[in-house]
């Protein structure tokens, strides 16, 4: 029996996709039709950027890599301010409109390596490895300034609108194993920190090494453990 890809071209061509070129029966072409199922699984279809899925899978890397390396690496988690009243007041179209520009806006505050990620409505989330604790809040503050700054021009009303955001950050315990749940929880704690001091505003959390959690610490000696086995 033939393999079936009649609905994965749809899929693809619903999202704008042209189907890969070549032979249809090849293996090659069977494995650019998986290749660009893959990235259309681990994108959100609203923004284009990663979406939850992926963003979960490059946080459990990250976590991997930290423990490993030792390089400091920082979690941002991002919620756009107020966003109900502009649901409300301009609908829902132009509040899809507003996630879009803040998207295209974090997009262009980072480095390539950087993931940014939609992670709920009109919540986002930026891993940004090898980032230096130093560096940190001008990163974030970078963030926050370029949104503040953004007219969104809004379409069909044509109406020019200024969002703000608010972002909470965490990095990594370096050398020590911490989980992607755990590394959230922090970067969402000073989320929601900076939500209840204003709003429009950066909140890190101090230092990881200084908060390492009982559960981060067992972690650390369950690792030690395994490696005394080995
Ligand atoms: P806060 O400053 O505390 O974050 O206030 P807020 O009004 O932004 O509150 P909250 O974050 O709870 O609001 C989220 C709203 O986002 C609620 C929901 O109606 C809206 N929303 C969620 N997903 C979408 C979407 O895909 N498109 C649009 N237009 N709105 C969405
Ligand atoms: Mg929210
Ligand atoms: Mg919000």
């Amino acid at each position: 029996m033939p393999l079936q890809f009649e609905r994965a071209l749809q899929l693809l061509a619903h999202a704008g996709q042209a189907p890969p070129p070549g032979d249809p029966l090849s293996p090659a072409w069977q494995q650019a039709m998986i290749d660009r199922l893959v990235e259309l699984s681990s994108r959100d279809a609203l923004t284009g950027l990663a979406n939850r899925r992926a963003f979960e899978m490059s946080l459990e890397r990250e976590v991997d890599r930290v423990a490993r390396s030792g390089e400091p690496a920082l979690l941002l988690a991002l919620d756009i301010d107020h966003f109900k009243r502009v649901n409300d007041t301009q609908g829902h179209a132009a509040g899809d409109q507003v996630i879009c520009a803040v998207a295209s806006a974090l997009m262009d505050s980072v480095r390539p390596m950087d993931l940014v990620a939609r992670v709920g409505g009109e919540e986002f989330a930026i891993i940004l490895p090898n980032c230096a604790s130093t560096f940190g809040q001008t990163v974030a503050e970078r963030i926050r300034r370029r949104v503040e700054r953004m007219p969104i021009l809004l379409q069909p009303s044509r109406q020019e609108l200024l969002v703000t955001i608010s972002i909470g950050g965490a990095f990594a315990p370096q050398w020590v194993r911490s989980t992607p749940a755990l590394w959230k929880e922090r970067a969402d704690q000073q989320l929601y920190l900076a939500k209840t001091q204003g709003r429009n505003l950066v909140r890190l959390e101090p230092s990881a090494m200084s908060v390492v959690s009982n559960e981060e610490k067992r972690l650390l000696f369950d690792s030690f453990q395994i490696q005394d086995h080995e």
